[in-house]
């Protein structure tokens, strides 16, 4: 387990750029950490979908 999944319980996802999409309205993506469907709320701010 990486420390940086104490990220992800504080709800701050790191994408996996690879698979990152615009969906016409918002960046939705895949944590790279804990495999949650995410989406952008800010530059380099994620939440869980
Ligand atoms: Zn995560």
């Amino acid at each position: 387990m990486s420390v940086g999944i104490i990220f992800c319980w504080l709800d701050r996802h790191d994408p996996d750029r690879a698979k990152v999409k615009w969906d016409g309205t918002e960046y939705i993506g895949t944590c790279q950490r804990c495999g949650a469907s995410i989406k952008r709320e800010a530059h380099k701010k994620w939440r869980r979908v």
